[in-house]
C-alpha cells in the first residue's frame, strides 16, 4: 500500500494505492489525511479504471506525412530529439517568443511549465485560469489583503456562517477546499447563503439562495457593502485599525442601494438586505468564493467588491473565518530572472492587461485571445509552435472554432496527455503522460496558502508514460537551456528546505502539518503598501485602474445588447462542475460515463413549456457563435431566464478524429472577443445571450 494524494482535480484527497504486479488494483481514501479524512470522490475512487484503461497513451506518437498521415509509434529518444530540433528551428528563425506553452488547470506540473517557458526564453505561456479562474482571486487578495486567503474548514473552530459566492464546493472540491469539509461545516450548524443563478447542490443546503443574474455579482456585492455600512453592521475596531480607505468606500457605495442592485441582479431587495445582515452579524464567517465571479469582462472589480466584504466584517485570519496562508514551502524556482527584459515586453497582451502579464501579475502570462490571434494572423508577430501539457484547448477554451483555426496554422503542435483527445488528434507529436498514481511531487494545500504539505509518490509505471516534468527537463537538456541540469528531485528538496525535512522523510510521513497561526497581521501588518487591508487600493490607482470597486454591465446581456435580445432571449451560463468529470476528462471511463452518459442542459419549466420541450428531449442551444445539442434537464432549480450548459463534452468512443467535438461542446457557444476585463483580459464566459429549440 502506497500513501499518496489524488490530483485528478486540483486535488487534496489523501489516498492509499494498492498495487499488484505493477498495476493499481485499488485506491481508497487515507483516513490519516488531515483534509479528507478517508473520503474520496467518485473520480478518485475510480482511479484504477483510469490508470489501467486500455485507451491510455503508452508510447510517444508521431504523425507521418505532416498533418494528414497516420500515427506512428516512436521511441522517446526519437520523439524528444525531433521535437527539440523543430523547436530550435522556430527559435532560431523567429525567436523564442514564437513558441508558446499551454496547460490545463491546476496540474502537478503547473509551475514546471512556467519554469520551462522562462528557461526557453518565451514570455508566451498560458493556462485558462490565469484570467478566468482562481488567479484573479489570488491577485485581488494580494492587492487587497497582501496575501491569499482560504476558508478555515480544517481548524478547531467551525464557521457559523458561510457565504458561497459563485461556488458549488460540495461538488467541485476545489484547490484543497474539499466538499467533505464544507459538508461537515454545514452539518455542524453553519448558516449557508448561496449566490448562484442555479440552486446548486450547495445552495440546496443553504438558508438563503440569491439567484443572481450571471455577470452582475459586483452590483450585488456593492449593495451588500452599502447595507453593512448604512446599517452600522461593520466591525468597527477591525475597520479602524486594519483597513484603509473606509471613508472613500462609504461615499462610493452611497447610491448602491439594495433596490438599485435588485433591478440589475434580479435578486429581491429584501433578500440582499437579509444576506448582508446575516453575513455581517454571524461570526466567524467564511466567504467561500468560486470562479462564477471571475468569468466576466468586469472580473477585477467584481472580485474586489466581494473581497471588501471580508474586511468590513473582520473575518480575516480568525479561527473559523478566512485565513492567510502559512506558506510552508519555498516558492517554486520558476527561473523568472532568466527571461530577458526584451522578452517581457513582448509578452502577448501584457501591456494592456497588467494584472495578467505585467509586473504586478501573480504569474505573468500571455493573454489567450491575443496569443491565438497571433497563431492565426502573425500579428503582432508569428507564433509557430505550441506545446500543451495536460490540456484540451479545443474543448476548454472559448470560441472553439477559432481555436481550431489557430491550431491549424501552427508549424509544430505537441500534446502531452493521458488519452488521445480532439486537440491531440491535430498534433504532430503526442506524448504519453503519467497519471497521478505514477507521479512524484510535493504539494502544499490548500493551494497557494500551503498550510499542509503532501507527498505525491509514484506507485507504478504504465507503458512508457512519463511525468510531464521529465519531458520538459529532457527537452531543456537537448536545447541546452539554463539550469537544464537540475531536475525535479532537486526542486522538491529546495521546496521542502524550510520544513527541515528531505523528500525521503516526507515520503515516510506522507503529510506535514503545523499548528495554524491566526492573526498573523498583528505581527507586521498586512503585506500591502499601507500595511492595512486596502479598501481603496493604492496599488490599483498606481496601475491606473479604479481604486474602488465598480459595477459594469456584461458586454453581451439583455441590457447591453438589446439588438440581440429578441433573437436570443435567454441568458447562457456554463462551467458548473460535475462530480463524475474534471472539465473535458474522463468521458472514456465506463463507470463514470455510466453515471452521466450524455451532455445535459438545465432549463426552467417556463422555458421548456414555451418551446414544447420535455425532460430528456434533445434540444439545440444557439448563441451568436454557433449551435450545439444536449439533452434537456427541466428543473425549478435555476432562474427562469437562464440556461446552463455542461462544458467539456466530446465523445472518445467516436472513431472520427474530432471525436464529436462540435456536437455538444459548450465553447462553440462562448465568446473570446472583446471587451476584456481591463486588468486580467478576462472574456465573458457567463451571462451571454442564447436561445433554445427542441431538436426535430
Ligand atoms: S475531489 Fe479531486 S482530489 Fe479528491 S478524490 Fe476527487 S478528484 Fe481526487
Amino acid at each position: 500500500m502506497i500513501r499518496s494524494v489524488c490530483r485528478i482535480c486540483h486535488g487534496g484527497c489523501g489516498a492509499l494505492i494498492t498495487v499488484r504486479d505493477n498495476k493499481v488494483i485499488k485506491v481508497t481514501g487515507d483516513p490519516q489525511s488531515p483534509m479528507s479524512k478517508g473520503w474520496m470522490c467518485v473520480k478518485g475512487m475510480n482511479s484504477p479504471h483510469i490508470a489501467n484503461h486500455p485507451d491510455r497513451l503508452r508510447t510517444p506518437l508521431h504523425r507521418s506525412n505532416n498533418k494528414s498521415g497516420s500515427w506512428q509509434k516512436i521511441s522517446w529518444e526519437d520523439a524528444l530529439t525531433r521535437i527539440a530540433e523543430r523547436m530550435e528551428k522556430i527559435r532560431s528563425g523567429s525567436g523564442p517568443e514564437s513558441i508558446a506553452l499551454g496547460q490545463g488547470t491546476g496540474r502537478h506540473h503547473y509551475m514546471h511549465v512556467v519554469r520551462f517557458a522562462n528557461a526557453l526564453g518565451t514570455p508566451n505561456w498560458y493556462e485558462p485560469g490565469l484570467a478566468q479562474c482562481f488567479i484573479p482571486r489570488i491577485s485581488v487578495s494580494n492587492l487587497t489583503y497582501g496575501g491569499f486567503v482560504t476558508a478555515d474548514y480544517y481548524g478547531d473552530t467551525p464557521p457559523k456562517c458561510i457565504l458561497f459566492w459563485g461556488h458549488n464546493p460540495l461538488v467541485s472540491s476545489p484547490d484543497g477546499e474539499l466538499g467533505i469539509a464544507v459538508k461537515r461545516a454545514l452539518e455542524q450548524g453553519a448558516i449557508g447563503i448561496a449566490v448562484d443563478p442555479r440552486r446548486s447542490e450547495t445552495a440546496k443546503r443553504c438558508k438563503l439562495w440569491l439567484p443572481v443574474r450571471p455577470g452582475t455579482d459586483a452590483a450585488l456585492a456593492l449593495a451588500m457593502i452599502h447595507t453593512i455600512i448604512s446599517e452600522d453592521l461593520y466591525d468597527h475596531p477591525f475597520v479602524e485599525h486594519w483597513t484603509s480607505g473606509f471613508t472613500e468606500l462609504k461615499e462610493h457605495v452611497r447610491d448602491c442601494t439594495p433596490a438599485w442592485a435588485a433591478e440589475l441582479t434580479g435578486v429581491e431587495t429584501t433578500a440582499i438586505q437579509e444576506a448582508a445582515r446575516l453575513y455581517a452579524s454571524t461570526k466567524p464567517a467564511i466567504l467561500d468564493w468560486g470562479l462564477g465571479i471571475e468569468q466576466n469582462s468586469n472580473s477585477l472589480q467584481t472580485v474586489r467588491a466581494i473581497a471588501c466584504l471580508r474586511a468590513l466584517t473582520g473575518n480575516i485570519d480568525v479561527p473559523g473565518g478566512d485565513i492567510l496562508g502559512m506558506n510552508l514551502l519555498n516558492p517554486f524556482p520558476t527561473l523568472a530572472n532568466q527571461l530577458p527584459k526584451g522578452m517581457i515586453k513582448k509578452r502577448l497582451g501584457a501591456e494592456k492587461y497588467k494584472l495578467l502579464g505585467g509586473w504586478r501579475a501573480f504569474m505573468p502570462s500571455a493573454h489567450i485571445p491575443t496569443l491565438f490571434q497571433a497563431m492565426r494572423t502573425g500579428d503582432p508577430y508569428p507564433v509557430k509552435g505550441l506545446l500543451v501539457f495536460g490540456g484540451n484547448p479545443l474543448a476548454t477554451l472559448a470560441n472553439s472554432r477559432q481555436i481550431y483555426e489557430s491550431l491549424q496554422c501552427l508549424d509544430l503542435l505537441v500534446v502531452t496527455d493521458l488519452f488521445m483527445t480532439p486537440t491531440a488528434e491535430m498534433a504532430d507529436f503526442v506524448l504519453p503522460a503519467a497519471f497521478w498514481t505514477e507521479t512524484d511531487q510535493v504539494i502544499g494545500y490548500p493551494l497557494v496558502v500551503e498550510n499542509m504539505v503532501y507527498c505525491q509518490q509514484k506507485a507504478v509505471q504504465t507503458g512508457e508514460c512519463r511525468q510531464d516534468e521529465w519531458i520538459m527537463d529532457q527537452l531543456s537538456r537537448r536545447l541546452k537551456l539554463p539550469h537544464c541540469e537540475e531536475g525535479l528531485e532537486e526542486i522538491m528538496e529546495y521546496q521542502l528546505a524550510p520544513l527541515g525535512i528531505s523528500r525521503q522523510e516526507l515520503k515516510k510521513q506522507g503529510v506535514i502539518t503545523r499548528a495554524h497561526r491566526y492573526y498573523k497581521y498583528k505581527e507586521k501588518g498586512f503585506r500591502t503598501f499601507t500595511k492595512k487591508i486596502e479598501l481603496f487600493s493604492k496599488a490599483l490607482k498606481r496601475l491606473k485602474y479604479p481604486p474602488l470597486p465598480t459595477y459594469q454591465e456584461p458586454s453581451e446581456s439583455p441590457l447591453s445588447r438589446a439588438d440581440l435580445h429578441e433573437q436570443y432571449p435567454y441568458i447562457l451560463t456554463t462551467g458548473s462542475r460535475r462530480r463524475e468529470f474534471f472539465h473535458s476528462e474522463q468521458r472514456q471511463v465506463a463507470p463514470l460515463r455510466k453515471m452521466r452518459p450524455y451532455p445535459l442542459v438545465e432549463l426552467h419549466p417556463d422555458i421548456a413549456a414555451r418551446h414544447d420541450i420535455e425532460k430528456n428531449d434533445w434540444v439545440i442551444i444557439t448563441s451568436p457563435r454557433g449551435s450545439i445539442r444536449m439533452k434537456a434537464l427541466v428543473t425549478e432549480d435555476i432562474r427562469p431566464d437562464v440556461i446552463n450548459v455542461e462544458h467539456g463534452w466530446w465523445f472518445p468512443e467516436r472513431p472520427e478524429p474530432d471525436h464529436g467535438i462540435w456536437d455538444s461542446n459548450a465553447n462553440v457557444l462562448t465568446n473570446n472577443g472583446p471587451p476584456y476585463d481591463p486588468g486580467f483580459g478576462t472574456y465573458q464566459l457567463r451571462g451571454m445571450l442564447c436561445t433554445v429549440a427542441k431538436e426535430r
